[in-house]
Formats: C-alpha cells, structure tokens, sequence
C-alpha cells in the first residue's frame, strides 16, 4: 500500500490494484450499509426513464448540480477586472476560499480576494468591527488602490448595512476618505452570479459617477464603452479590444480581467496587473454610448447607464455567430461614425466559407446545452445558423422575458422546432432529459462529465459526449484562453463542433473489419 519515491502513482491507477479494491469494497460493506449490485443497478437504470423524469420534473425543494454560482463570485470577478483593485467580500472566510478555487481552477492562476471572516459572534452582533479591521488590515498588507466589497449570505441574512459600515470605517480613520471603496449588496439566496456580477458593476459605476454628473456630456471624450458581463474567456477581452481597434474605435472596455487573470511566468508574481483604470470609469459618462456585451445579464447596470448616464443603450444580442456579430459592428459602425474596415469583411468571409465546408457534419446534429443566459442564447442562435439543432436548452438562471425570447428565435429557424426550452432546472434534470430524447452532443461546462459518464454507463450506444465550452472548465487546460465571441470566436466554436463530430465518427468506427469501412482519412 506504500507508494515508493521512485515510481509515485497518482490515485488511478493506484486505486485499481487489489490491495485498493478489497480496501474500498471492505469499507462500504462494513460501514456504508451499501445496497447490492443488483439493486444500484436497478434503481440506476429507473432514473433513466420517462417515468423517472416526470418525478424529477416534479421536484422543487432540492436543487442538484444546479448550474449556477453564486453572486458574490460574480462579484469578484468584476471587481478584478479593475486596475488595482482587491475584492474585499464581507462574510465568511470559507465563501471566498470557494471563489477563489472556483476561479484557480479555472484559470489556472493565483487570484487575489480577502474576506473579513465573520464568524459566530459577528452573525449574532453583525459584522461592523470585522468592517473596520479588515478595510484597514486589507489596505496596508495589500496595497490596493480600490477596494471593492460585496457581501455573502450570512452578512446579507443578518442585515449588515455596507454604506453604513464604509462610512464608519472611514469616519473613524481605518481607511483614508478618499480611499475608493464602491460596493454592492450580494445576497446569494437570490439570482447567480451573473447578477452579482451586476450589483458590482452597478455598485462601481454609481460610486465613481452618481454625484459627479455636473460636467459630463454625452460623447464628449470620442469613446465607447463596453460593458463584457460575467465573461470568462480571455481571448473574447482581446478579440473586442483587436476588433475595435481594426475599426479605429476609441474604446473603454469597462472591466478587464485578462491580464490579471493571464500573468506570465516570469519571476515576478503580480497581485494586480491591467484592468479598467478609475480614470476611464470616471470619465465613462462622457462616452458616446455603452454597449453591453451581455444585455440579459445586465439589467441593473442598463438601467443606471441610461438613467444616470443618459445613454441610448443600443438594444443588442451578445456578438456570438454571423448574424449578431454583423449587429454588433453594424451598431458600433453607426454609434462612432467608423467605416467596418476590409480586415473585418475579410474575417467574415473566411468564417462563411468554413461554414460552408463544415455544413454537411453539422447539419441536423443534436444538441443539449446549458450555461448562463447570454451565452445560451448566443450559442443556440450559432448552431441554427450552422443548421444544428439545440434539442435540450437549459438556463439556470435566466428568467420568464428570456425563455419567451430564445422560444421566439427557435420558432423562426426550422431546426429549433424540436427544441425545449428551460429555466430554474438544474443538471440533474439535465440528466433526464438526455437520456430520454437522446442528443448527438452536449455542450456545457466540466460538470456535464458525469451526465456522460452516466450515458456511458447505460450502453455506448447511449453515450452522449461533453464538448465543453462554458464555465467552469476544470478538467480540461486552457479552454478559457479561447474566443467566443465575433467571427473569431464564432471559427473556434466552429472547428470545436465539427472536429468533436469527426471524433466521435472515428470513435464509431474503429473497429477493425465491421466498422472501419467508414474509417477514412478524409472527411
Ligand atoms: S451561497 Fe452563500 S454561503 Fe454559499 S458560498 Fe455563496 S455566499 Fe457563501
């Protein structure tokens, strides 16, 4: 059972070897009260039923693999996107260990984010002195410029008044006044992370903007914001930055994490690195408009930017696929007065000439997907240009507006007939839905393995593969560093879909002299 220095095994295969098996099979004898083979496998393939689903689409007082987070991580990920900022999260210490794996994980990078550690005491007599000694602690150990806070469950069910605490803190002298310390009340309870990622940007906007509005003027410094959401490929923060500047667009991307989230190895370890600098928020007002890249995500922010800014927020759909990505620059075109440069058409015609290539793989595969609203919406309307059919879509936490608009997109394309939209279910129902009207592929996040894993389970005929774009992404390397979003992104979803398709065709037919007639060099 002893592992030796010089032949280390990592848990598989080690776990395999007899001495394992008889270790782990002992154990659920004698302590787990383990039922037998026979029944596991019975109940098994009962949850694989159309009777199964009707009782799991019954369910409503357990959510299992819900396909969401929750909204302080949201939260975060907004605030990191700002120069020099530490995210400051008021509650427990063991939510932001969870955002900050979350995000490690994902990224694969170190990402900086203190609590102030509430525990017994502050969720009896609130956490105002936690407040004061973490803003203090935070500022000297950490060196921030801006501090940016939001709240977990516990601060939130205790009624914990952020302005309030801020403002004593600041009043008694833990933190200079001038400090910059926006914030936003994150209650966990209700939306997801998206709409925490929401409350912060509201939160930041207001606090560099609300009571200095005297001497803005609408498109007085010749820019454009874009506002990108709860967006976590780094490569679509860099393909709107490259396509804006094809455009000769002045641009205030508002909320940038890709550079702190991507540092390079080189000796020197960067606790902050990029981001929107508090100049361009401050002086975001004065741009022509404010694009947001992920409008049905974005309610609250649209709605200050439009009240408070008075900007005209163009009413668009995330730039994913041909046809939005044509709306986005068409809209950028006609805000800034930009021609669309040849460079940009050019990319549009490489993107419809691999469309055309890859059409006869794609057409009429299936598929079930899941993810937050925007990229579900982006990425349904994406496969039915490709002439795919989304057969399963599922968002956690989209809302009755925007199943009512994904219906209505499905409904103008012939291959969105067969498709159920839905909202506030979770991956287990997922699981259901797979295994009684089989798709071809799923496209979702790391946790869809375990849905494949389970279809593999029941007969390969009945395997569904996991393509994974989404959030999060665990097990797989790198993914994050890819695009979405514009032609660009559009290419990569693309050559990820086909090529998965071509896999699964080699996957089938391997099989030497019954299958392999089809087993070709060239498809
Ligand atoms: S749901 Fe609440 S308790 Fe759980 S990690 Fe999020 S903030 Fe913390």
């Amino acid at each position: 059972m002893s592992q030796k220095v010089e032949d280390i095994k990592p848990s598989y295969p080690l776990f395999r070897e007899q001495e394992y098996v008889d270790l782990l099979a002992s154990k659920r004898e004698q302590f787990e009260e383990v039922h037998s083979q026979e029944k596991i496998e019975e109940v098994f393939q009962w949850t694989t039923t159309e009777e199964y689903k009707e009782l799991n689409f019954q369910r409503q007082a357990l959510t299992v693999n819900p396909a969401k987070a929750c909204q302080p991580l949201g939260a975060v990920l907004c605030s990191l996107g700002f120069e020099k900022t530490l995210p400051y999260v008021h509650g427990s210490q063991g939510c932001v260990a969870y955002f900050r794996t979350y995000f490690n994980r994902h990224f694969k990078e170190p990402v900086a984010c203190v609590s102030d550690s509430m525990t017994e005491d502050a969720a009896v007599f609130g956490g105002q002195s936690n407040m004061k000694d973490g803003l203090e602690n935070a500022k000297a150990m950490y060196k921030p410029e801006m501090i940016a806070v939001s709240t977990t469950c516990m601060a939130e069910v205790i009624g914990d008044d952020l302005n309030a605490f801020i403002s004593n803190s600041k009043n008694e002298g833990h933190i200079p006044q001038e400090f910059p310390t926006p914030f936003a009340h994150t209650p966990s309870f209700v939306g997801s992370h998206t709409t925490g990622w929401d409350n912060m940007f509201e939160g930041i906007a207001r606090y560099f903007t609300l009571n200095y509005m005297e001497d803005k003027e609408v498109g007085s410094n010749g820019k454009l914001n874009i506002v990108p959401g709860f967006e976590t490929y780094l490569g679509n923060y860099r393909v709107i930055r490259r396509m804006m500047s094809d455009m000769g667009v002045s641009l205030s991307l508002l909320s940038d994490p890709s550079e702190v989230l991507d540092t390079p190895a080189d000796g020197q370890y960067r606790m902050y690195e990029g981001g929107t600098t508090l100049d361009e928020i401050k002086d975001a007002p004065n741009a022509f408009n404010t694009i947001f890249l992920q409008p049905w995500q974005s309610d609250k922010s649209k709605k200050y930017v439009t009240n408070t800014w008075h900007h005209e927020v163009p009413k668009l759909s995330i730039p994913m696929g041909l046809e939005w990505t044509d709306e986005f620059l068409m809209k950028v075109s006609e805000i800034t007065g930009q021609d669309i440069p040849e460079v940009l058409a050019t990319e549009r015609g490489r993107l419809v000439d691999m469309m055309t290539d890859s059409h006869t793989w794609l057409h009429g595969k299936k598929y079930a997907l899941w993810g937050d609203p925007d990229f579900v919406m982006g990425m349904s309307k994406f496969l039915l240009e490709l002439g795919a059919e989304p057969t399963h879509i599922l968002a956690n936490n989209a809302n009755k507006r925007w199943k009512k608009a994904m219906d209505a997109i499905l409904a103008e394309s012939p291959y969105g007939n067969d498709c159920e939209v839905h909202i506030g279910k979770d991956l287990w129902h997922m699981r259901s839905l797979v295994f009684t009207n089989k798709p071809d592929f799923m496209i979702g996040n790391s946790y869809g393995k375990f849905i494949q894993r389970d279809t593999l389970h029941k007969g390969k005929e009945h395997e569904v593969p996991l393509i994974r774009i989404g959030f999060p992404i665990f097990d797989r390397h790198h993914l994050h560093r890819q695009t979405t979003l514009g032609y660009e992104g559009a290419m990569q979803i693309l050559t990820t879909l086909v090529n998965a398709v071509l896999e699964r065709l080699d996957d089938d037919t391997r099989g030497m002299q019954t299958t392999d007639y089809n087993y070709d060099l060239v498809r």
